[in-house]
């Protein structure tokens, strides 16, 4: 598997609108549009940073994952995206090590990148995900 930067950091949020205002009047940053996976019940934004992004994540019902994971932990860091060459081959070789993960085949996640998580039990309480992009 070849990591060859971290792609972004999942911010989980609970007011979308007051959180992009705040990264762009006071950090100066620019949202680079809104997105809505219907599936992961998620609204997103991305932030540039150099080479780099935030992602902040807002639920879109009661029961979606940010939502359960605010119920749990507030809001905060939520997940680090990994940037991998090539997602299949690191899945494939992550399954070799027996490696507990949360999706066993990429999916499509926001800005259209291929995207998988690994299991927090399997990183020490860390979500991470990996993001493939084209
Ligand atoms: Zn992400």
């Amino acid at each position: 598997m070849k990591i060859t930067q971290i792609d972004h950091i999942g911010l989980a949020v609970k007011d979308l609108d007051a959180s992009v205002k705040w990264y762009e009047e006071t950090l100066g940053l620019k949202a680079s549009g809104t997105e809505t996976v219907e599936s992961q019940k998620v609204t997103t934004v991305f932030l540039p940073c150099g080479e780099g992004e935030l992602e902040l994540l807002v639920s879109t019902a009661p029961d979606g994952p940010i939502a359960r994971f605010i119920e749990k932990n507030g809001e905060g860091i939520q997940h680090i995206a990994l940037r991998v060459e090539n997602i299949d081959e690191a899945l494939a070789g992550l399954k070799e090590k027996g490696v507990r993960l949360i999706d066993q085949e990429p999916r499509y996640g926001a800005g259209g990148a291929r995207i998988a998580f690994i299991h927090p039990k399997a990183t020490g309480g860390v979500l991470l995900e990996l993001c493939e992009r084209k």
